[in-house]
Protein backbone atom coordinates (compact mmCIF):
# COMPACT_ATOMS: atom_id res chain seq x y z
CA UNK A 1 0.00 0.00 0.00
CA UNK A 2 1.44 2.96 -0.74
CA UNK A 3 1.56 5.44 2.58
CA UNK A 4 1.47 9.19 2.60
CA UNK A 5 4.13 11.24 4.75
CA UNK A 6 3.26 12.99 7.57
CA UNK A 7 4.12 16.36 8.54
CA UNK A 8 7.34 17.05 11.10
CA UNK A 9 7.17 14.91 14.19
CA UNK A 10 10.06 13.00 16.12
CA UNK A 11 11.81 10.07 17.31
CA UNK A 12 12.14 9.60 20.95
CA UNK A 13 14.02 7.41 22.75
CA UNK A 14 10.99 4.11 22.35
CA UNK A 15 12.58 2.08 25.60
CA UNK A 16 9.28 -0.84 24.39
CA UNK A 17 12.00 -3.49 25.22
CA UNK A 18 11.67 -2.86 28.69
CA UNK A 19 7.92 -4.76 28.44
CA UNK A 20 7.67 -5.91 24.83
CA UNK A 21 8.71 -9.36 25.47
CA UNK A 22 6.18 -9.75 28.68
CA UNK A 23 3.37 -12.03 27.84
CA UNK A 24 0.39 -10.47 29.34
CA UNK A 25 -0.52 -11.90 32.59
CA UNK A 26 -3.70 -11.64 34.94
CA UNK A 27 -3.04 -9.77 38.07
CA UNK A 28 -4.75 -11.55 41.08
CA UNK A 29 -8.28 -10.05 42.24
CA UNK A 30 -7.44 -7.45 44.70
CA UNK A 31 -9.14 -7.07 48.40
CA UNK A 32 -11.26 -4.11 46.77
CA UNK A 33 -12.23 -2.70 43.31
CA UNK A 34 -12.79 1.18 42.69
CA UNK A 35 -14.87 1.77 40.52
CA UNK A 36 -15.34 5.64 39.14
CA UNK A 37 -18.83 7.06 37.48
CA UNK A 38 -16.78 8.98 35.33
CA UNK A 39 -14.48 6.93 33.22
CA UNK A 40 -15.01 8.34 29.74
CA UNK A 41 -15.35 11.28 27.96
CA UNK A 42 -19.57 13.00 28.68
CA UNK A 43 -22.34 12.81 31.25
CA UNK A 44 -21.21 10.14 34.14
CA UNK A 45 -23.01 6.82 34.66
CA UNK A 46 -25.91 7.28 37.88
CA UNK A 47 -25.53 4.27 40.26
CA UNK A 48 -27.98 1.26 40.22
CA UNK A 49 -26.27 -0.41 43.53
CA UNK A 50 -26.20 0.67 47.02
CA UNK A 51 -24.15 -0.44 50.00
CA UNK A 52 -24.54 -3.91 51.08
CA UNK A 53 -25.55 -5.16 48.09
CA UNK A 54 -24.31 -8.45 46.29
CA UNK A 55 -23.23 -7.92 42.90
CA UNK A 56 -22.18 -10.57 40.15
CA UNK A 57 -19.51 -10.50 37.45
CA UNK A 58 -21.08 -8.02 34.63
CA UNK A 59 -23.87 -6.32 36.16
CA UNK A 60 -24.44 -2.90 35.67
CA UNK A 61 -23.94 -0.93 38.66
CA UNK A 62 -24.05 2.52 37.14
CA UNK A 63 -25.96 3.47 34.13
CA UNK A 64 -25.10 6.06 31.31
CA UNK A 65 -27.19 9.07 31.01
CA UNK A 66 -27.80 11.64 28.20
CA UNK A 67 -26.50 11.34 24.59
CA UNK A 68 -22.20 10.86 25.46
CA UNK A 69 -22.23 8.29 28.66
CA UNK A 70 -20.86 4.88 29.22
CA UNK A 71 -22.48 2.52 31.86
CA UNK A 72 -20.30 0.95 34.48
CA UNK A 73 -20.00 -3.06 35.18
CA UNK A 74 -19.04 -5.00 38.37
CA UNK A 75 -15.67 -6.63 37.54
CA UNK A 76 -16.26 -9.74 39.71
CA UNK A 77 -18.50 -11.15 42.19
CA UNK A 78 -19.24 -9.31 45.62
CA UNK A 79 -20.48 -6.81 47.89
CA UNK A 80 -20.89 -3.38 47.18
CA UNK A 81 -18.66 -2.04 50.04
CA UNK A 82 -19.59 1.69 49.68
CA UNK A 83 -20.68 4.86 47.52
CA UNK A 84 -18.40 7.63 48.20
CA UNK A 85 -15.62 9.66 46.66
CA UNK A 86 -11.96 8.96 45.83
CA UNK A 87 -9.41 10.93 43.82
CA UNK A 88 -9.58 9.84 40.28
CA UNK A 89 -6.50 9.22 38.11
CA UNK A 90 -6.15 13.05 36.82
CA UNK A 91 -3.54 15.09 37.70
CA UNK A 92 -5.94 17.07 39.93
CA UNK A 93 -6.79 14.34 42.25
CA UNK A 94 -9.86 15.36 42.35
CA UNK A 95 -12.01 13.10 44.19
CA UNK A 96 -15.40 11.82 42.22
CA UNK A 97 -17.86 9.29 43.22
CA UNK A 98 -17.04 5.81 42.43
CA UNK A 99 -18.58 2.53 44.29
CA UNK A 100 -16.24 0.39 46.00
CA UNK A 101 -17.31 -3.85 45.99
CA UNK A 102 -15.47 -6.10 48.46
CA UNK A 103 -14.91 -9.55 45.99
CA UNK A 104 -16.51 -12.31 47.15
CA UNK A 105 -13.81 -14.56 45.91
CA UNK A 106 -16.28 -16.67 43.56
CA UNK A 107 -15.62 -14.39 40.37
CA UNK A 108 -19.70 -15.72 39.66
CA UNK A 109 -21.11 -13.81 36.56
CA UNK A 110 -24.24 -12.60 36.11
CA UNK A 111 -27.02 -13.65 33.57
CA UNK A 112 -25.37 -11.80 30.58
CA UNK A 113 -27.29 -11.19 27.32
CA UNK A 114 -27.25 -13.40 24.86
CA UNK A 115 -24.45 -13.52 22.37
CA UNK A 116 -25.06 -12.36 18.90
CA UNK A 117 -24.38 -15.62 16.85
CA UNK A 118 -24.25 -13.99 13.32
CA UNK A 119 -23.56 -10.29 13.51
CA UNK A 120 -23.14 -10.01 10.19
CA UNK A 121 -26.55 -10.52 9.33
CA UNK A 122 -27.42 -8.38 12.72
CA UNK A 123 -28.66 -5.00 11.82
CA UNK A 124 -26.04 -2.10 12.57
CA UNK A 125 -28.31 -1.10 15.63
CA UNK A 126 -28.84 -4.10 17.09
CA UNK A 127 -24.72 -4.60 17.66
CA UNK A 128 -24.55 -0.53 18.51
CA UNK A 129 -26.86 -1.17 21.64
CA UNK A 130 -24.90 -3.66 22.88
CA UNK A 131 -21.66 -2.04 22.56
CA UNK A 132 -23.54 0.92 24.34
CA UNK A 133 -24.66 -1.34 27.07
CA UNK A 134 -21.48 -3.23 27.59
CA UNK A 135 -19.79 0.29 28.52
CA UNK A 136 -16.79 0.27 25.74
CA UNK A 137 -15.08 3.56 25.40
CA UNK A 138 -12.20 4.04 23.42
CA UNK A 139 -9.03 1.77 25.25
CA UNK A 140 -6.31 3.72 23.34
CA UNK A 141 -6.78 6.53 25.46
CA UNK A 142 -9.51 9.22 24.79
CA UNK A 143 -12.24 7.36 26.52
CA UNK A 144 -15.06 8.37 24.29
CA UNK A 145 -18.30 5.97 24.18
CA UNK A 146 -17.33 3.55 21.06
CA UNK A 147 -20.98 3.26 20.26
CA UNK A 148 -21.65 7.07 19.56
CA UNK A 149 -18.41 5.94 16.69
CA UNK A 150 -19.82 2.65 15.34
CA UNK A 151 -23.10 5.13 15.03
CA UNK A 152 -21.45 7.44 12.30
CA UNK A 153 -22.16 5.22 9.63
CA UNK A 154 -25.73 6.84 9.72
CA UNK A 155 -24.48 10.17 9.52
CA UNK A 156 -21.57 10.50 7.12
CA UNK A 157 -20.02 9.35 4.00
CA UNK A 158 -17.42 6.37 5.50
CA UNK A 159 -15.37 4.08 3.68
CA UNK A 160 -12.50 2.92 6.04
CA UNK A 161 -12.72 1.28 9.04
CA UNK A 162 -9.15 2.47 10.56
CA UNK A 163 -7.60 0.35 13.18
CA UNK A 164 -4.83 2.57 14.86
CA UNK A 165 -2.43 -0.56 16.73
CA UNK A 166 0.53 2.08 15.79
CA UNK A 167 1.04 2.52 20.18
CA UNK A 168 3.94 5.43 18.87
CA UNK A 169 4.38 6.59 22.78
CA UNK A 170 7.25 5.39 24.18
CA UNK A 171 7.35 2.72 27.05
CA UNK A 172 4.03 1.44 26.26
CA UNK A 173 3.44 -2.17 24.65
CA UNK A 174 0.22 -3.33 26.01
CA UNK A 175 -1.80 -2.92 22.34
CA UNK A 176 1.39 -4.79 20.87
CA UNK A 177 0.88 -7.81 23.16
CA UNK A 178 -3.01 -7.91 22.75
CA UNK A 179 -2.42 -7.96 18.74
CA UNK A 180 0.71 -10.70 19.06
CA UNK A 181 -1.83 -12.87 21.79
CA UNK A 182 -5.47 -12.04 20.55
CA UNK A 183 -5.00 -11.72 16.96
CA UNK A 184 -8.08 -13.35 16.04
CA UNK A 185 -10.10 -11.96 18.54
CA UNK A 186 -9.00 -8.06 17.17
CA UNK A 187 -9.99 -9.18 13.81
CA UNK A 188 -13.36 -10.80 14.78
CA UNK A 189 -13.72 -7.15 16.58
CA UNK A 190 -12.50 -5.18 13.51
CA UNK A 191 -15.30 -6.98 10.80
CA UNK A 192 -18.11 -6.71 13.44
CA UNK A 193 -17.19 -3.10 13.81
CA UNK A 194 -17.24 -2.37 9.60
CA UNK A 195 -20.31 -3.92 9.28
CA UNK A 196 -21.72 -1.73 11.82
CA UNK A 197 -20.64 1.15 10.31
CA UNK A 198 -21.55 -0.04 6.58
CA UNK A 199 -17.63 0.08 5.59
CA UNK A 200 -16.26 -2.20 2.59
CA UNK A 201 -12.26 -1.66 4.28
CA UNK A 202 -10.50 -2.24 6.98
CA UNK A 203 -7.12 -0.99 7.28
CA UNK A 204 -4.80 -1.73 10.75
CA UNK A 205 -1.82 0.46 11.03
CA UNK A 206 1.08 -0.81 12.96
CA UNK A 207 4.21 0.75 13.80
CA UNK A 208 7.17 -1.26 11.76
CA UNK A 209 9.38 -1.69 15.35
CA UNK A 210 6.50 -4.39 16.44
CA UNK A 211 6.89 -7.08 13.95
CA UNK A 212 5.52 -9.76 15.59
CA UNK A 213 2.70 -8.16 16.10
CA UNK A 214 2.21 -7.18 12.14
CA UNK A 215 2.89 -11.07 11.15
CA UNK A 216 0.22 -11.96 13.56
CA UNK A 217 -2.65 -9.66 12.47
CA UNK A 218 -1.89 -10.16 8.95
CA UNK A 219 -2.00 -14.16 9.80
CA UNK A 220 -5.63 -13.42 11.44
CA UNK A 221 -6.61 -11.34 8.93
CA UNK A 222 -5.31 -13.48 5.91
CA UNK A 223 -8.72 -15.04 5.11
CA UNK A 224 -11.17 -11.70 4.72
CA UNK A 225 -10.03 -9.55 1.76
CA UNK A 226 -11.27 -6.57 3.31
CA UNK A 227 -9.10 -6.27 5.64
CA UNK A 228 -5.33 -5.22 4.96
CA UNK A 229 -2.66 -4.90 7.38
CA UNK A 230 0.23 -2.38 6.96
CA UNK A 231 3.32 -1.43 8.52
CA UNK A 232 3.56 2.45 8.96
CA UNK A 233 7.13 4.13 9.96
CA UNK A 234 8.29 4.90 13.41
CA UNK A 235 7.08 8.52 14.13
CA UNK A 236 5.94 10.19 16.89
CA UNK A 237 3.29 11.15 16.66
CA UNK A 238 2.07 8.10 13.94
CA UNK A 239 -0.85 6.82 16.44
CA UNK A 240 -2.59 10.21 16.51
CA UNK A 241 -5.81 9.89 14.15
CA UNK A 242 -5.65 12.51 12.07
CA UNK A 243 -1.90 12.02 11.28
CA UNK A 244 -2.68 8.26 10.79
CA UNK A 245 -5.28 9.00 8.56
CA UNK A 246 -3.54 11.30 6.61
CA UNK A 247 -0.45 8.80 6.47
CA UNK A 248 -2.68 5.84 5.47
CA UNK A 249 -5.17 7.84 2.94
CA UNK A 250 -2.96 10.97 2.26
CA UNK A 251 -6.36 12.73 3.64
CA UNK A 252 -6.02 15.96 5.76
CA UNK A 253 -9.11 16.09 8.46
CA UNK A 254 -9.84 20.04 8.24
CA UNK A 255 -9.30 22.07 11.85
CA UNK A 256 -12.60 21.95 13.42
CA UNK A 257 -13.82 18.79 12.00
CA UNK A 258 -13.36 14.79 11.98
CA UNK A 259 -12.19 11.73 10.66
CA UNK A 260 -14.93 10.85 9.53
CA UNK A 261 -15.79 14.33 7.58
CA UNK A 262 -13.35 12.53 5.31
CA UNK A 263 -14.90 9.19 5.48
CA UNK A 264 -12.46 7.65 8.54
CA UNK A 265 -13.62 6.15 11.38
CA UNK A 266 -9.86 5.46 13.57
CA UNK A 267 -11.08 2.52 16.51
CA UNK A 268 -8.45 1.36 18.81
CA UNK A 269 -7.20 -2.11 18.58
CA UNK A 270 -7.96 -3.02 21.78
CA UNK A 271 -11.35 -1.44 21.57
CA UNK A 272 -11.87 -3.65 18.80
CA UNK A 273 -11.25 -6.81 21.36
CA UNK A 274 -13.70 -5.66 23.51
CA UNK A 275 -16.51 -5.04 20.97
CA UNK A 276 -15.52 -8.74 19.99
CA UNK A 277 -16.37 -9.70 23.70
CA UNK A 278 -19.56 -8.28 23.84
CA UNK A 279 -21.12 -8.92 20.52
CA UNK A 280 -19.89 -12.82 20.55
CA UNK A 281 -19.75 -13.37 24.24
CA UNK A 282 -22.55 -10.67 25.81
CA UNK A 283 -19.53 -9.77 27.78
CA UNK A 284 -19.11 -5.75 29.10
CA UNK A 285 -16.15 -4.30 29.43
CA UNK A 286 -14.37 -5.73 32.61
CA UNK A 287 -10.76 -5.60 32.39
CA UNK A 288 -7.76 -3.94 30.61
CA UNK A 289 -4.05 -4.45 29.52
CA UNK A 290 -1.98 -2.51 31.17
CA UNK A 291 1.62 -1.84 30.63
CA UNK A 292 3.57 -1.12 33.83
CA UNK A 293 7.01 0.26 32.66
CA UNK A 294 9.82 2.57 33.85
CA UNK A 295 13.40 1.96 35.34
CA UNK A 296 11.76 2.89 38.92
CA UNK A 297 9.73 -0.58 39.08
CA UNK A 298 11.13 -3.73 39.73
CA UNK A 299 9.76 -5.98 37.28
CA UNK A 300 8.36 -4.74 33.92
CA UNK A 301 4.69 -6.30 32.79
CA UNK A 302 1.54 -6.23 30.59
CA UNK A 303 -1.26 -6.39 32.94
CA UNK A 304 -4.82 -7.64 32.33
CA UNK A 305 -6.21 -5.89 35.39
CA UNK A 306 -9.80 -6.09 36.24
CA UNK A 307 -11.48 -2.33 36.24
CA UNK A 308 -11.59 -0.56 39.49
CA UNK A 309 -7.98 -2.23 40.65
CA UNK A 310 -5.94 0.24 42.24
CA UNK A 311 -2.72 1.52 40.71
CA UNK A 312 -0.57 0.23 43.86
CA UNK A 313 -2.24 -3.56 43.42
CA UNK A 314 -0.24 -3.50 40.01
CA UNK A 315 2.99 -2.13 41.55
CA UNK A 316 2.64 -4.78 44.46
CA UNK A 317 2.39 -7.16 41.53
CA UNK A 318 5.70 -5.68 39.72
CA UNK A 319 7.57 -5.94 43.24
CA UNK A 320 7.25 -2.68 44.42
CA UNK A 321 9.62 -0.10 43.28
CA UNK A 322 13.68 -0.03 43.05
CA UNK A 323 13.88 3.15 43.74
CA UNK A 324 11.34 5.98 44.54
CA UNK A 325 9.96 6.97 40.76
CA UNK A 326 11.03 10.73 40.27
CA UNK A 327 7.34 11.04 37.98
CA UNK A 328 4.66 8.58 37.92
CA UNK A 329 2.83 8.92 34.76
CA UNK A 330 -0.79 7.66 33.85
CA UNK A 331 -0.35 6.70 29.75
CA UNK A 332 2.89 7.00 27.80
CA UNK A 333 5.01 9.71 28.25
CA UNK A 334 4.57 12.14 26.04
CA UNK A 335 0.89 12.24 26.11
CA UNK A 336 0.41 10.81 29.40
CA UNK A 337 -0.65 12.97 32.32
CA UNK A 338 1.04 12.24 36.16
CA UNK A 339 -0.62 10.16 38.16
CA UNK A 340 -1.57 12.14 41.79
CA UNK A 341 -1.10 9.06 43.78
CA UNK A 342 -1.04 4.81 43.85
CA UNK A 343 -4.59 4.69 45.56
CA UNK A 344 -6.11 5.56 42.24
CA UNK A 345 -7.77 3.30 40.37
CA UNK A 346 -7.47 1.24 36.81
CA UNK A 347 -9.96 2.65 34.42
CA UNK A 348 -10.78 1.73 30.79
CA UNK A 349 -8.73 4.43 29.29
CA UNK A 350 -5.35 3.95 31.02
CA UNK A 351 -3.21 2.38 28.93
CA UNK A 352 -0.06 2.47 30.98
CA UNK A 353 1.35 3.24 34.50
CA UNK A 354 5.12 4.23 34.48
CA UNK A 355 7.44 4.72 37.35
CA UNK A 356 10.16 7.10 35.82
CA UNK A 357 13.51 7.58 37.41
CA UNK A 358 15.23 11.51 37.20
CA UNK A 359 17.76 10.55 34.73
CA UNK A 360 14.30 8.90 32.64
CA UNK A 361 12.86 12.08 32.76
CA UNK A 362 15.64 14.71 32.28
CA UNK A 363 13.88 17.16 33.79
CA UNK A 364 15.65 20.71 33.23
CA UNK A 365 14.78 24.36 34.39
CA UNK A 366 13.67 26.04 31.52
CA UNK A 367 15.41 29.30 30.27
CA UNK A 368 14.48 31.90 27.91
CA UNK A 369 13.31 30.99 24.26
CA UNK A 370 16.15 31.81 21.61
CA UNK A 371 14.14 31.85 18.61
CA UNK A 372 15.65 28.56 17.38
CA UNK A 373 12.30 27.52 15.54
CA UNK A 374 12.54 23.49 16.17
CA UNK A 375 9.55 23.59 17.57
CA UNK A 376 7.97 25.01 14.02
CA UNK A 377 9.88 22.31 11.83
CA UNK A 378 8.80 19.71 13.78
CA UNK A 379 5.39 20.23 14.58
CA UNK A 380 2.87 17.70 12.89
CA UNK A 381 0.20 19.79 12.99
CA UNK A 382 1.61 22.84 11.14
CA UNK A 383 1.82 25.33 14.15
CA UNK A 384 4.09 27.74 15.55
CA UNK A 385 4.29 26.89 19.17
CA UNK A 386 6.72 29.34 19.91
CA UNK A 387 4.48 32.34 19.11
CA UNK A 388 1.45 30.26 20.39
CA UNK A 389 3.34 30.54 23.82
CA UNK A 390 4.54 33.83 23.61
CA UNK A 391 0.45 34.63 23.25
CA UNK A 392 -0.59 32.22 26.17
CA UNK A 393 2.18 33.65 28.71
CA UNK A 394 0.32 37.00 28.29
CA UNK A 395 -3.16 35.58 28.44
CA UNK A 396 -4.34 36.34 25.35
CA UNK A 397 -6.16 33.21 24.23
CA UNK A 398 -7.97 35.42 21.42
CA UNK A 399 -4.42 35.19 19.28
CA UNK A 400 -3.52 31.77 20.64
CA UNK A 401 -6.87 30.67 19.02
CA UNK A 402 -6.44 32.44 15.86
CA UNK A 403 -2.67 30.57 15.77
CA UNK A 404 -4.68 27.34 15.82
CA UNK A 405 -3.78 25.93 19.49
CA UNK A 406 -7.19 24.73 19.32
CA UNK A 407 -5.63 22.05 16.24
CA UNK A 408 -3.21 21.36 18.75
CA UNK A 409 -3.22 17.49 19.65
CA UNK A 410 -1.14 17.99 22.87
CA UNK A 411 1.57 15.37 21.14
CA UNK A 412 4.41 17.16 23.33
CA UNK A 413 7.06 16.82 20.28
CA UNK A 414 7.82 20.79 20.77
CA UNK A 415 8.29 20.65 24.53
CA UNK A 416 10.91 17.03 23.93
CA UNK A 417 12.57 19.39 21.17
CA UNK A 418 12.55 22.61 22.49
CA UNK A 419 16.64 23.36 24.15
CA UNK A 420 15.72 25.83 26.31
CA UNK A 421 13.23 23.06 27.97
CA UNK A 422 10.13 25.06 28.03
CA UNK A 423 7.33 23.02 28.67
CA UNK A 424 5.22 24.30 25.43
CA UNK A 425 2.27 21.69 25.94
CA UNK A 426 1.42 22.73 29.17
CA UNK A 427 0.58 26.18 27.93
CA UNK A 428 -1.32 25.07 25.24
CA UNK A 429 -3.10 22.40 27.31
CA UNK A 430 -4.01 25.33 29.73
CA UNK A 431 -5.33 27.85 27.20
CA UNK A 432 -7.50 24.91 25.62
CA UNK A 433 -9.19 24.30 28.42
CA UNK A 434 -9.23 28.15 29.15
CA UNK A 435 -10.74 28.89 25.62
CA UNK A 436 -13.15 26.03 26.25
CA UNK A 437 -14.24 26.97 29.73
CA UNK A 438 -15.00 30.85 27.98
CA UNK A 439 -16.90 28.88 25.29
CA UNK A 440 -19.19 27.24 28.12
CA UNK A 441 -19.59 30.52 29.51
CA UNK A 442 -20.21 32.13 26.06
CA UNK A 443 -22.91 29.66 25.39
CA UNK A 444 -24.28 29.94 29.08
CA UNK A 445 -24.50 33.28 29.16
CA UNK A 446 -26.46 32.93 25.39
CA UNK A 447 -28.69 30.42 27.05
CA UNK A 448 -29.50 32.72 29.81
CA UNK A 449 -30.29 35.76 27.20
CA UNK A 450 -32.37 33.91 25.18
CA UNK A 451 -34.32 32.45 28.24
CA UNK A 452 -34.85 36.22 29.50
CA UNK A 453 -35.89 37.31 26.01
CA UNK A 454 -38.26 34.68 26.03
CA UNK A 455 -39.91 35.64 29.77
CA UNK A 456 -39.97 39.19 28.26
CA UNK A 457 -41.90 38.41 25.52
CA UNK A 458 -44.20 36.30 27.17
CA UNK A 459 -44.65 38.71 29.78
CA UNK A 460 -45.10 41.27 27.32
CA UNK A 461 -47.60 39.03 25.40
CA UNK A 462 -49.54 38.44 28.51
CA UNK A 463 -50.31 42.20 29.44
CA UNK A 464 -50.57 42.52 26.29
CA UNK A 465 -53.66 40.11 26.15
CA UNK A 466 -54.32 41.18 29.37
CA UNK A 467 -54.85 45.34 28.03
CA UNK A 468 -56.72 43.85 24.88
CA UNK A 469 -59.39 41.53 27.22
CA UNK A 470 -60.29 44.75 29.23
CA UNK A 471 -60.32 47.02 26.31
CA UNK A 472 -62.90 44.30 24.87
CA UNK A 473 -64.73 44.63 28.66
CA UNK A 474 -64.70 48.14 28.50
CA UNK A 475 -66.44 48.48 24.93
CA UNK A 476 -68.91 45.98 25.94
CA UNK A 477 -70.07 47.63 29.00
CA UNK A 478 -70.38 51.05 26.98
CA UNK A 479 -71.85 49.63 24.14
CA UNK A 480 -74.43 47.61 26.91
CA UNK A 481 -75.16 50.80 28.42
CA UNK A 482 -75.82 52.47 25.11
CA UNK A 483 -77.97 50.16 24.39
CA UNK A 484 -79.53 50.92 27.78
CA UNK A 485 -79.81 53.99 26.99
CA UNK A 486 -81.40 53.69 23.95
CA UNK A 487 -84.39 51.56 25.18
CA UNK A 488 -84.87 53.59 27.82
CA UNK A 489 -85.21 57.02 25.72
S1 LIG B 1 2.02 19.76 21.31
FE1 LIG B 1 0.76 20.87 19.85
S2 LIG B 1 2.02 22.60 19.21
FE2 LIG B 1 3.39 21.12 20.18
S3 LIG B 1 4.16 19.88 18.50
FE3 LIG B 1 2.37 18.80 19.29
S4 LIG B 1 0.66 19.56 18.04
FE4 LIG B 1 2.39 20.98 17.73
S1 LIG C 1 12.15 25.23 20.28
FE1 LIG C 1 12.12 26.38 22.21
S2 LIG C 1 13.83 27.77 22.02
FE2 LIG C 1 13.41 27.05 19.95
S3 LIG C 1 11.93 28.56 19.11
FE3 LIG C 1 10.72 26.94 20.01
S4 LIG C 1 10.30 27.67 22.08
FE4 LIG C 1 12.03 28.86 21.32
Amino acid sequence: MKLFPIRGGIHPDYRKELASEKAIVSLPMPALLYIPLQQHIGAPAEVLVSEGQTVKKGQMIARGTGAVSAPQHASTSGRIKAVTQIPAPHPSGLAQTTIVIEPDGKDEWAELPEPIADPFTADAHTINERVAISGIVGMGGAAFPSAIKLNLGTQKKLDTLLLNGAECEPYLTCDDRVMREHADEVIDGARIMAHALGVPRVVIAIEDNKPQAIEAMTLAAKPFAQIEVVGVPVQYPMGSERHLVQAITGRETPAKKLTADIGVVVHNVATARAVHHAVRHGRPLLSRVVTVSGAAVRETNNIEAPIGARVSDLIAYCGGFVVEPASLVNGGPMMGQPLPGLDVPVIKGMSGILALTAAEINAQPASACIRCGTCVTICPCGLVPVEMAAFIRKDNFEVAARLGVMDCVSCGSCSWVCPSHIPLVHYFNYAKGMINAQERERRKNDQTRVLAEAHTQRVEAAAEAKRAALAAKKAQATAATATEEKASA
